[in-house]
């Protein structure tokens, strides 16, 4: 009978995905101090390193053992695409070979990172490129760190991550605690030193784990997908509502604001024909009185195979006007990467669907913040 020979996990293990009490226990093994595991984190963390033989105050022997044994990452950049504006996608492939996407955006000073929580999503709201396939899975702690860091170290070496949105694929509040740990590790001084204030995160509205948030103690930002006024419409556009409801969300995102003082964001696509008529603004202006939020109106981003449009110019202004003629405070989102456009979810879908294609072609961006 052939034996098949399969090649040994652990050859490939990458070190980052390795629990820290292994690395330790592997240093141990080695004859080595467990501050090892401290100084290759650091390498990782803070500085840039892309192979273990750069990690020049390790011992010469140790650095190849190391490389041996493991991979820095568990994932890699599998295509990156570069707009004329600065913004950069990439398409990230994960040890298993999923694919999720993380981008880039460069605006004077500040260098933000969007970064995604899951394979798919599982919310399927129907303007989305992401949840079109449900969601596959989680990602786990590691894979959302890695993001950051893939995109990071494309960076020149002057400068450094400012921000990150919880904006790509996948709905945050359905992956909490892994987000939670990376993020720490992105705001640990030990890790990227990133500012709490500086991170945000967007949820469709999961009322538990908004609060969950909120009692985290942190200092990030929360931005709420709203998308309608009524539970009417928003049953028809954000499948999740049928059993939450924007009575919950809301008053679990005023919980949000009380405990942690910062002033929440809503968010609102607008999708022409479907949400953007006066009596959708006015429905708003209702539903927002006596709440501090901040409303960030999002032009809707083709999807392709969906049949939304975006507003035109003229209706898009008369929507912001009735909104601040109610004294609501309104922004709306600017479009980054127009030219390598890829909605969240869609330069994955396109991977998927023709891995040797040509990725500039059809595609459209929501990655704008
Ligand atoms: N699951 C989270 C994160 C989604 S992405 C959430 O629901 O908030 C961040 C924002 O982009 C959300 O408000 C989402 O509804 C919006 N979005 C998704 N697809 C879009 C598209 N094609 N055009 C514009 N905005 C889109």
């Amino acid at each position: 009978m052939e034996t098949l020979t399969l090649p040994l996990i652990a050859s490939t293990q990458s070190y980052l995905e390795t629990p820290s009490d292994q690395l330790r226990a592997w240093f141990a093994d080695q004859g080595e101090p467990a501050m090892r595991h401290k100084q290759v984190r650091r390498w990782l963390l803070m500085g840039r390193a892309s192979s273990f033989a750069l990690m020049t105050d390790l011992p010469r022997g140790l650095r190849e053992r190391l490389d041996e044994r493991f991979r820095l990452f568990s994932s890699r950049v599998d295509r990156a695409m570069v707009s004329n504006d600065g913004t950069e996608k990439l398409l990230i492939r994960l040890a298993d070979g999923n694919l999720v996407e993380c981008v880039l955006l460069k605006e004077a000073d500040r260098r933000t990172v969007c970064i995604s929580t899951q394979v798919g999503c599982g919310m399927g709201c129907v303007f989305c490129a992401s949840g079109i396939g449900g969601v596959v899975r989680n990602l786990s702690t590691t894979e959302i760190l890695e993001q950051l860091l893939h995109v990071r170290n494309r960076l020149p070496a002057d400068e450094r991550l400012s921000h990150v949105v919880v904006m790509g694929m996948g709905e945050p509040m359905a992956n909490l605690e892994p987000l939670l740990e990376a993020l720490d590790v992105a705001c640990s001084p030990e890790g990227l030193g990133m500012s709490a204030r500086h991170i945000h995160i967007s949820t469709v509205g999961l009322p538990a784990k908004m609060r969950r948030l909120a009692d985290a103690g942190k200092q990030y930002h929360l931005a709420v997908s709203l998308h309608a006024p009524t539970d009417a419409l928003r049953n028809q556009i954000v499948p999740t509502n049928d059993k939450v409801g924007l009575a919950a969300i809301l008053e679990a995102a005023d919980y949000f604001q009380a405990t942690t003082g910062r002033q929440v964001t809503y968010e609102y696509v607008l999708l022409r024909g479907v949400n953007d008529r006066a009596e959708d603004a006015s429905g708003l202006v209702q539903l927002l009185r006596g709440r501090q939020g901040h409303i960030n109106l999002i032009p809707f981003n083709d999807v392709a195979g969906l049949p939304f449009r975006r507003l035109a110019q003229d209706s898009l202004v008369a929507f912001v006007e009735i909104l601040r003629s109610a004294r609501l405070s309104v922004t709306v989102r600017k479009r980054h990467g127009a030219d390598i456009d890829a909605a969240c979810g869609q330069l994955r879908r396109e991977a998927l669907a023709a891995p040797l294609g040509n990725p500039s072609a059809e595609l459209h961006s929501a990655a704008g913040v």
